[in-house]
């Protein structure tokens, strides 16, 4: 009997899974399949919410698994060491099938993996999977990768894109590797402990079927307008596919077939250019691996940000008494998720405004966000502080009062998570202290007491960025 070993990470379906349909398609009669996923405790944040969701996502894909009479087995440990383990225990192993992580720590660790396989014989057969376009589709003429969005997305629009495929159900229940035990292995477990460990439920987020019908519903009922919408954060303008994507939940081309088949629109072109910059923050990833700690412009490295945790903790709170970031963070801190354009007035406050380091922004998205993707997170954060590639220049510098009133003009938004606000007419809430006055005669509130003040001033802490980014 020869096992080929379907390793999942952050693929978590069935459907249009290239690694687990290749594994499929080449199985003969008597070969056997096992479904590993390996538990590394360098990926678990506990008490995260990125972590909770990834978990719990995992969990209802091994359920869904089991409904299918399939099943995974879990590993715990190193990859490599639990590779190796594995490999000399069970000489049957001869093959092992994976979706390519081509950025961040994914690559790292495939790369260590790889090393051990190699080692022992063990063929590879690998596949690009989590992108329309992997980091090495999309290069200039000359070989070179892209630094600007514009020229790379002309030609990233131009290729040509594999279709959905389906699994043989049949087959893959017929080959599936069931009722697996490696001598002292504590993945199952592990797997158990780190269930009962979650604190945050997110089942009725996950799922390959969940993320179908928010994918339906957003197509039918929204793509059409997303050009106009998506920039309005108390609207549904946006799909809200990107937890499942960076989960794998859905297959980019799942989402991409289903957006082509709807009549072309403004809105369809615009979504797909969205599409565009998940590829090219992937992109830029694998050609700048050292992003997540460095500044991709060179002479941005040296930039002395402040450091005020009292700051810091206000702005996690959403206590800095600009309403439309005390809305975004409390949105973030009950939901786990942000729309974009609040992850970009928040991101830019926190770095302009306050003068904090990107970095410690970016790693409180990475445990806060349900749909936490390094690439995707380093670059937003790379961009709003100025010091990315194809970054905002750092003398353009978002006013949040002028945001809200321009993307929250009622302060619906605001309303929503800002509860104390509620009763503050459309035409103050922006800038509740620059009214004190009137809200008082107005509507019989002292707005100081029920309302933190501005932790800082915008206009001064404007001139303190730019000079920042001359020194
Ligand atoms: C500071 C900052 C941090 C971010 N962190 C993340 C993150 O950790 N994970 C993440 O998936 N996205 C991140 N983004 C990008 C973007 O905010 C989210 O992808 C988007 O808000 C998800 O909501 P949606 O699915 O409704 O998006 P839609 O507007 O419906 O877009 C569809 C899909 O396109 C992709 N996309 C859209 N905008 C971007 C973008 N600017 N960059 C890359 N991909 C994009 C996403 O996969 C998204 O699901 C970040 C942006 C900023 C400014």
């Amino acid at each position: 009997m020869n096992i080929s070993l379907v390793w999942i990470r952050n693929d978590l379906r069935l459907e249009d899974n290239t690694a687990l349909i290749e594994a499929v398609k080449d199985a003969d009669a008597d070969d056997k399949i096992l479904m590993v996923f390996c538990i590394d405790p360098k990926q678990l944040k506990t008490g995260s919410y990125s972590h909770d969701y990834f978990f719990t996502a995992l969990n209802t894909f091994y359920r869904n698994c089991l409904e299918k009479e399939l099943a995974i087995h879990f590993l715990y440990g190193d990859p490599q060491d639990c590779f190796s383990k594995l490999i000399k225990e069970f000489p049957d192993i001869q093959k092992i099938y994976f979706n390519i992580d081509d950025s961040g720590y994914g690559m790292v660790r495939d790369c260590a993996v790889r090393k051990i396989l190699e080692e022992s014989n063990v063929r590879i057969l690998d596949f690009y999977d989590h992108h329309l376009h992997s980091a090495n589709e999309v290069l200039k003429e000359d070989g070179s990768h892209y630094r600007v969005f514009t020229p790379y997305y002309n030609q990233w629009k131009n290729r040509l894109i594999r279709r959905v495929q389906k699994p043989d159900y049949d087959k893959l229940r017929k080959v599936i590797l069931k009722n697996f035990a490696a001598k002292g292995e504590e993945g199952q477990n592990k797997f158990c402990e780190i269930q009962e460990m979650i604190t945050t439920d997110f089942t009725v987020q996950t799922g390959e079927e969940k993320a179908q019908e928010i994918l339906e519903n957003f197509v039918e009922r929204h793509l059409a307008e997303y050009e106009e919408m998506r920039d309005y954060p108390y609207t549904e303008g946006t799909s809200r596919i990107s937890k499942f994507l960076s989960t794998g939940q859905l297959s980019i081309r799942q989402v991409y077939q289903r957006v082509e088949q709807a009549p072309n629109s403004k809105g369809k072109e615009t979504f797909i250019k969205e599409l565009g910059w998940r590829d090219f923050y992937n992109m830029i990833y694998h050609f700048y691996p050292k992003q997540k700690d460095e500044e991709i412009i060179e002479k941005y490295r040296n930039i002395r940000w402040e450091y005020d945790e009292s700051r810091i903790e206000k702005w996690k709170e959403g206590k800095t008494g600009f309403p439309i970031v005390d809305a975004a963070m409390r949105q973030l801190k009950e939901e786990g998720w942000m729309h974009n354009r609040l992850r970009m007035i928040v991101a830019s406050f926190f770095t302009k405004d306050l003068l904090m380091d990107w970095r410690i922004g970016e790693k409180y998205f990475s445990e806060m966000l349900i749909d936490y993707d390094s690439a995707s997170n380093i670059g937003g954060w790379q961009w709003a502080a100025s010091v990315g590639t194809d970054a905002v220049p750092y003398f353009r510098i978002f006013n949040p009062n002028s945001q809200s009133k321009r993307f929250d003009p009622e302060g619906s938004f605001i309303k929503k998570y800002v509860k104390e606000l509620r009763n503050i007419p459309a035409k103050y809430i922006q800038e509740p202290f620059k009214y004190t006055k009137q809200i008082r005669k107005e509507c019989g509130i002292d707005i100081e007491k029920i309302y933190d003040e501005p932790i800082v001033n915008h206009k001064k802490q404007r001139l303190r960025a730019i000079e920042l980014f001359q020194r």
